[in-house]
Formats: structure tokens, sequence, C-alpha cells
């Protein structure tokens, strides 16, 4: 199967007809373990770097990638796979924890809004304003304590903060930032097992904290918001793409692809040197071979 096949595979532009369900968080394709998918990782980071270096220089585009899952899911593990080989002076990762004071100041896209990668750059959000129609939707008393007018918060809620989420990503597509937004779907019983290595194995003790536990009880609230969410966020300019995550090499090798795939979709190029600028390293050459 061509890369670029797989990548689709699990690509949601449209949200009619989205289930979930038909999603196996432990899918691997075609392919059986992480020895089949070896050179094909190694290959999607050794092009990611290439095709870095030349967005870096044509300082045009920006690449927005939204990493959304549940707890263990491999949200760290992945960005740091994806960092492999990128260099990181045209990179910038951000994780969003709970709001704090300053940020509860302002409307839910603030704070993710100045963190927007530049032109040239790709931008890393661990967790991101989609946050705001999952955590806060399961947990509504987080709601309550965001200070929006009483007045502004009816039962339409969720449906208005989809279409901002939408018209808000539309305006990025439109000034040239690309968004891909990736849900790791591990299933609950993957997650249990990885809860477990996290509270026997030492080295992992730290990676654990009590909420995790208390998030996993609402399970299926989150199940459904992460339906709803993907149900109506995802389009054409900024697709979600549904990964399966019971696999951790299998969750790298997708996420490696659809980067790949969708930085080879640009046309980057270096930019082109002109007369005026050639003039000027040809005599800058001149004078480096002339002189001691
Ligand atoms: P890790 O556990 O791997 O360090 P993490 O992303 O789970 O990474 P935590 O500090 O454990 O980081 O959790 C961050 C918490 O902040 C999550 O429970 C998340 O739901 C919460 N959070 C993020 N954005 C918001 C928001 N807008 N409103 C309320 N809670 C939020
Ligand atoms: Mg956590």
């Amino acid at each position: 199967m061509k890369t670029s096949k797989l990548a689709k595979t699990y690509r949601v532009e449209s949200g009619k007809h989205f289930r979930l369900k038909d999603f196996d968080p432990a899918d691997t394709g075609h392919l059986h373990s992480k020895e089949h998918a070896e050179s094909a990782l190694q290959q999607g980071i050794v092009r990611t770097a290439e095709l870095q270096d030349k967005l870096y220089a044509q300082d045009t585009w920006a690449l927005l990638l939204i990493f959304q899952a549940m707890d263990a899911a491999g949200k760290d593990g992945i960005i740091k796979h994806v960092m492999t080989g990128i260099n990181p002076q045209g990179c910038q990762v951000y994780s969003f924890k709970t709001p704090s004071e300053p940020e509860l100041q302002h409307d839910f896209l603030w704070r993710t809004t100045r963190s927007l990668p530049d032109r040239g750059h790709i931008g890393i959000f661990n967790r991101s304003y989609y946050e705001e129609v999952l955590v806060v939707r399961v947990h509504p008393e987080i709601l309550k304590s965001q200070k929006l007018p009483a007045s502004l918060v009816g039962k339409n809620i969720w449906e208005e903060r989809f279409e901002d989420i939408r018209c808000f990503e539309r305006h990025m597509a439109r000034s040239g930032t690309v968004i891909r937004k990736f849900f790791l779907n591990v299933s609950k019983k993957e997650q249990k097992r990885r809860f477990l290595a996290r509270l026997d194995e030492p080295e992992k003790n730290w990676k654990f904290s009590a909420a995790d536990i208390r998030e996993r009880q609402c399970w299926d609230d989150y199940q459904k918001a992460y339906e709803e969410m993907i149900g109506n966020t995802a389009t054409e300019q900024a697709p979600w793409y549904v990964v399966p995550a019971d696999n951790k090499w299998f969750t790298r090798l997708v996420v490696s692809t659809v980067l790949v795939d969708t930085l080879e979709s640009l046309d980057l190029a270096y930019p082109k040197v002109d007369e005026a600028k050639r003039k000027e390293l040809e005599a800058a050459k001149k004078i480096l071979i002339s002189k001691k």
C-alpha cells in the first residue's frame, strides 16, 4: 500500500455519517509488526526534514498539527517522534493545560491564537482549543467557571463553539496556515494496560496522575464528545485523522505519512535568487577568493 493511501484511510474531512465505532484502535493496516514499518518510518523522518528546510526557507506557509487524545494514548511519544530530524529552529511546540487566571479573562480561542506558528514554521499543539468541546463539555461545571455572561450560555453553546472553530480554521487556512488534526484513538483496554504499566514500573510512575483515573470513569462521555467534535469540525481544509493508537509504531507511521503528504502537497521551493542578488553573491565570492 502506498503511504499516501495509508493516510487517506484515516482521514475525515466531512462530518456526514461519521461514527467513531467505524475506526478500530487496534488497526495496523496491512502491516503486522514494528519491523515491517521501520524503513517507512525512517524514510518519513528523512523526507520531513528535507521538506521542512524548504518550508522554512520559503517562509510563506505555516503548518499547524493538533493532537487530541485520552490520557496515555501516546501524544508525547508522537510529538517526540514527529520532532526527530526536524530543525528545532523551525518548530514550535505548545502544551495546553487547565487555563490560567489571565487566560480565563479572554475568549476560548485567545491563548491558542497567541501560539500559532509563524510562516515557515511547524506548530504543534499538545491539546488545544478543542478541549473546550471535550473536557469542558464532559464537565459542565468548568463552563460555569469561565466568566461568560450568563445570557450567552444557552442550549446551543456547543454548536456555537463548533461554528466558531470552523470559522477560525477557515480563516487560518485562507491566510496560509495549513491545519491537520489528529485524534489518537486508543481503546479503553489498552489505556488500562498503559496505566497499569505506569503504576508498576518505577521509571513510568511520574507519568501517572490520579486525575487520569477520574477521567477514565467518564470514558463513554468522552467518546461521545470526540465523535461530535470530529463530526462537526472535520473539513476539507482542516481534516481530522482518526489514528489507531493501540500500537504506537503504527500511530507514528500514520502521523509521519500525513506530515509528509501535507508538506508535499504545498508548492514548497527554495526562494529564487534574482539578478541583483546573484551579482552580490558573485562579488562576494571574488573577494573571498582574491583575499587571504
Ligand atoms: P501528560 O499527562 O502526558 O503530562 P496532559 O496533556 O494529559 O499530558 P495534564 O497536565 O495531565 O497534561 O493534563 C492537562 C489537563 O488540562 C487535562 O486534563 C485537560 O483536559 C485540561 N485542560 C486543557 N485545556 C483545558 C481547558 N480549556 N479547560 C479546562 N481544562 C483544560
Ligand atoms: Mg495527563
